[in-house]
């Protein structure tokens, strides 16, 4: 099997090359052609076994295909016109298109490099982590750039959407990454909350060690018709 062959757009084939990856892991071969196709995903999968660009490489096609909304391009215009004559903007809540919910700052420090290292050639979409322990400034100067990706831990995100720094109405796709370490961290509530004030359009993929249990029951509140993988 080749990335080629799991339907990616040359963009992405370029990065992957230059990164060094020669084939799709296991993980990939499956849900990237399902998610490409727009499938919410359950995949119960181990760290090592290629996950981040499981989910990563497909939702990057996908968002790369779309047009920027309107509103994400007036966004960007007022914001850089009021820096043109010397003002500083307003702040406008971010409107991202795609959220990677992580259990610890690590991890979406990690989703982050990679998700740099896969869209290289994809100028618009850039990635930005959202993290407690981080200053506030400096996330505030990241959201104001409106970034298409945010990779998050849920209680930072949490202040952030009360304080209405961030927008859901834009976004296209949610992941929760390491679902089952969530639950255990006592996420629940706050994984709740992000998601309903996510539109019911979404593309949602899980991944998780298990699909048992309290995961599994969130995992079928959260997702519609989910393909089911299991390596
Ligand atoms: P993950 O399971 O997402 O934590 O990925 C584990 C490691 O494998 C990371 O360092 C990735 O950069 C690397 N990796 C992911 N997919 C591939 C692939 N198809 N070929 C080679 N390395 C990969």
């Amino acid at each position: 099997m080749t990335f080629e062959a799991l339907g990616l757009n040359t963009s992405i084939i370029k990065a992957l090359t230059d990164a060094g990856y020669t084939k799709p892991t296991p993980v990939q071969e499956q849900a990237v052609p399902a998610a490409i196709a727009g499938k919410d995903l359950l995949v119960s999968s181990q760290t090592g076994s290629g996950k981040t660009a499981a989910f990563m490489l497909p939702s990057l096609h996908r968002l790369s295909a779309l047009e920027p909304s309107a509103a994400s391009r007036t966004h960007n215009q007022e914001m850089q016109a009021a820096r043109a004559r010397g003002e500083r903007p307003r702040f406008k809540p971010a409107q991202p298109k795609m959220l990677v919910l992580t259990p610890t700052r690590e991890l979406a420090l990690q989703v982050t490099t990679n998700t740099d290292k896969y869209s290289v050639n994809l100028r618009r979409l850039k990635a930005v982590s959202i993290l407690g322990g981080m200053p506030y400034p400096k996330q505030m100067q990241l959201l104001a750039k409106n970034p298409e990706i945010l990779v998050a831990t849920p209680g930072r995100l949490i202040d952030h959407m009360e304080s209405g720094k961030i927008d859901f109405s834009q976004l296209e796709i949610l992941v929760l990454d390491e679902a089952d370490r969530m639950l255990d961290m006592g996420f629940i509530d706050d994984i709740e909350k992000i998601v309903e004030a996510t539109p019911d359009t979404r593309q949602t993929m899980l991944f998780s060690a298990t699909l048992d249990g309290v995961v599994g029951n969130m995992a079928r509140r959260i997702t519609k018709d989910p393909q089911i993988i299991q390596i």
